[in-house]
């Protein structure tokens, strides 16, 4: 009898199919083989487009004559040793006589069509193909998804996206790339990478951080005044002027704060507003990832993980690389047993059942089937959930989903809010201090979390001053002033991006938008998709121009000048990546062609070598001189992998740092402070430690027993010889989709970092 070969995306889903169809299953090498299936696997991408020279040998050198390179037809290649073991094995079970049908069942998602098209393609499978679409990994979805597989053709437009945006990231990743790297081998060591998607994005980082450089903190002064009416009723105000906060002079900030001192003042205006506030909508990934970062510093790869782990392993979430904070209309039914089963645990309770409790849901935020497409919003599973097998982050994770998912059929929540003035004096010389108070009335969706009164939206201008718990005030009432003090502030630079700021430039493009339904309509059109966000990220990260300092995602001085040489070149605008992204979806829609998108990237592609190769013809980045050596006294200077006493036409003493220790490449401002004074004053951060985590440390110049200048981490645990800190417990790998690169490494080219 002839049989079905399913093949999944990774081995773990694989042995999750195993259940829900027909056994016993035996267990192979790389296959699962049951009476009427045979289940075996891809692990990741397998396999990959082909580097330049598989098509010529001449492009094993780089050369700008040879750019661009534009192949007619796209190569794939097994993507490496490892993986050529389990390919062979895919490859023998689709070749099988017996095998009638082929079920693609990798991850439902362009990714996941991609993945399966390249492998079934280097397999020369020619078997009819049926699609398997999950979104969910219950054996009740996963069998209603086995009993409505759907024919591959339904597909052959994401397919064609798919392929579209993989081709495209070849042509403009390895052409800007060598042009790049061509014309500044003498400014950088190893290859200038640069890509369709990192590019922009760092673009965003740089220019952020060059704001920062630039930026010259300016003083400014507050006076703040609390007062006390009768009854031991106070409240704290600050002075306005109008609608102003800020003082410009140290002088006018004490003339107020004689003015006013010890001077009665009297309650000119007392307002109060009701306040409403709608349950933030439903997550879809970048949602959840922006949100985690800000409120557990998790990075945006870190929390996918965490998400994948939800859906895989403890089949608890809905698929989490999503797009669409919407539900369709088929899931209705669903909602109240999914709220029926989270509120079996006992910090869900209360939510779930004022859920399961309506008689209607409100479901006008929360449906709506033209928003969804492949993938509805993350939600719980309908399923029982097993919260302590989760791992910490895990269970932070869903809790956020459930929480959110409970939320959002509660209602809004209503505050108080109170605008109080208090003047002292009278008429034109009267001073004003203003004060705000806002009190939780009807809890509402808030009521589902446990911080109540917390306000999740950023403190923007906090000059304003905070929020207060007022006591009961009436307008009119002469007060006492207690206190009147001026303090000296300082304006602050523009905010480096975290995670969660970063993917919200990449949603919209590096445009500001607060709004949420705003931020929707944009989503098309941004950098990236929320599947491949996190691994742009890591990747800046990998090939060194970019660096984590907590939560704060820095430029390295080999990014900022990778931005600065590109200057205002198309490949940095966000814009114009956004504007790709949106034909790649028009192309799954059927409403673009691939023909004429790959015409217009084949274009794009010329266009950045000719631009790359004039204005980076005559740009030498000179070699830094960093002072005189501490041994003898001849000048340092910086070459290919260090900076040393050492040159061709001077010998030198011998003395060098080399640029890379831990992962990071040391800078020139670095190795120049510890030229001069033997160690760094501020801890130096950037550093990855063997799992992959990144920490900081103070670093020293210490000699060794042969007398031997080395650097060495100055820091107690150093000296103990124990290991380094982990500063961020960020080592779940993903081997999925998410987790490919952007483009090729290059080839006969190697980073000394
Ligand atoms: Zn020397």
């Amino acid at each position: 009898m002839p049989k079905t070969l399913v093949i999944a995306e990774k081995p773990s889903v694989g042995t999750d199919l195993a259940r829900v169809l027909k056994g016993p299953f035996k267990k192979g090498e790389g296959v699962l083989e049951g009476p009427e299936h045979v289940i075996t696997w891809a692990v990741g991408h397998l396999v990959q487009l082909a580097e330049p020279d598989e098509y010529d040998a001449k492009f094993k050198r780089w050369r700008m004559e040879d750019l661009p390179i534009v192949p007619e037809r796209f190569k794939l290649v097994v993507r490496d040793e490892r993986s050529r073991k389990q390919m062979s094995v895919v490859t023998k079970q689709i070749g099988r006589d017996d095998i009638a049908e082929v079920v693609n069942a990798c991850d439902a998602g362009r990714e996941g069509e991609l993945i399966f098209a390249y492998l079934y393609e280097k397999a020369k499978g020619s078997k009819p193909v049926q699609r398997l679409w999950l979104n969910s990994m219950t054996s009740a979805a996963m069998k209603s998804a086995f009993e409505a597989l759907r024919p591959s053709e339904d597909f052959a437009r994401l397919e064609q996206a798919a392929r579209s945006r993989s081709e495209a990231d070849w042509i403009v990743g390895m052409n800007a790339t060598r042009a790049a790297t061509i014309r500044l081998r003498s400014s950088f060591d190893g290859a200038v990478s640069l890509g369709r998607v990192q590019t922009p994005t760092l673009a965003l980082i740089a220019r952020r951080e060059e704001e920062i450089k630039a930026f010259v903190p300016e003083p400014y002064w507050l006076v703040d005044a609390s007062f006390e009416a009768d009854g031991a009723r106070t409240y704290e105000g600050r002075y306005h002027a109008g609608a102003k906060p800020r003082i410009a002079t140290g002088e006018e900030a004490a003339a107020i704060v004689a003015a006013c001192e010890g001077k009665p003042g009297k309650i000119t205006k007392l307002d109060k507003k009701e306040q409403r506030e709608k349950a933030p909508m439903l997550y879809d990934l970048t949602t959840l990832q922006r949100e985690a970062n800000n409120r557990y510093g998790f990075s945006a790869k870190r929390t996918l993980g965490a998400a994948q782990r939800c859906y895989e392993e403890h089949k608890a979430l809905t698929y989490p690389r999503t797009n669409s904070r919407y539900l369709p209309s088929d899931m209705v039914a669903e909602i109240k047993p999914i709220a029926e089963l989270v509120g079996m645990q006992a910090e869900y309770r209360a939510g779930a059942e004022y859920v399961t409790s309506l008689d209607l849901l409100p479901l006008a935020r929360v449906v709506n089937d033209e928003k969804v497409s492949d993938h509805h919003a993350i939600i719980p599973t309908r399923s029982e959930h097993k919260l302590d097998k989760m791992s910490s982050d895990d269970r932070r994770i869903y809790d956020m989903v459930t929480r959110r998912f409970l939320a959002v059929f509660h209602p809004e929540a209503v505050f108080e809010n109170t605008r109080v003035e208090t003047t002292i004096g009278e008429g034109e010389s009267g001073h004003v201090f203003r004060t705000r108070g806002k009190l939780l009335i009807v809890p509402g969706w808030r009521g589902v979390y446990d911080e109540v009164a917390a306000d999740s939206r950023p403190k923007g201008e906090e000059d304003e001053g905070a929020d207060q718990q007022l006591p009961k005030l009436h307008d009119g009432e002469t007060v006492k002033t207690t206190k009147v003090a001026g303090e000296r502030k300082e304006t602050k630079p523009p905010r480096r991006y975290s995670d969660a700021s970063l993917l919200g430039a990449m949603e919209t493009a590096g445009k500001l938008v607060d709004d949420e339904e705003l931020r929707e309509a944009m989503k098309e059109s941004g950098i990236g998709t929320p599947a491949t966000r996190a691994s742009i990220i890591e990747r800046l990260i990998t090939v060194g121009y970019v660096e984590r300092d907590a939560r704060a995602l820095v430029a390295t001085e080999k990014g900022l000048n990778v931005i600065r040489l590109l200057d205002a070149h198309m490949l940095t605008s966000p814009e114009l990546t956004g504007s790709w992204e949106h034909r790649l979806g028009k192309i799954e829609r059927g409403e673009d062609s691939r023909e004429k998108f790959m015409g217009d990237i084949a274009g794009f592609a010329l266009q950045t070598v000719k631009q790359l190769d004039e204005t980076l013809k005559d740009v030498r980045i000179p070699r830094a001189k960093l002072g005189p050596c501490p041994v003898c006294g001849h000048e340092i200077g910086e070459n290919r992998k260090g900076y040393s006493c050492w040159a061709r036409e001077d010998p030198g003493c011998g003395f060098v740092i080399w640029k890379s220790k831990a992962g990071k490449t040391l800078t020139v401002p670095i190795a120049r402070e510890l030229i001069k004074t033997g160690y760094t004053e501020k801890p130096v951060t950037g550093f990855r430690g063997r799992s992959g985590r990144s920490f900081r440390a103070h670093l020293a110049m210490q000699q060794t027993d042969e007398g031997k200048w080395r650097v060495e981490f100055d820091e107690p645990w150093a000296k103990e010889g124990a290991k380094a800190p982990e500063a961020e417990a960020d080592s779940n790998e993903l081997a999925t989709a998410g987790g490919q690169r952007e483009q090729p490494a290059p080839v006969g080219e190697r980073s000394a970092a």
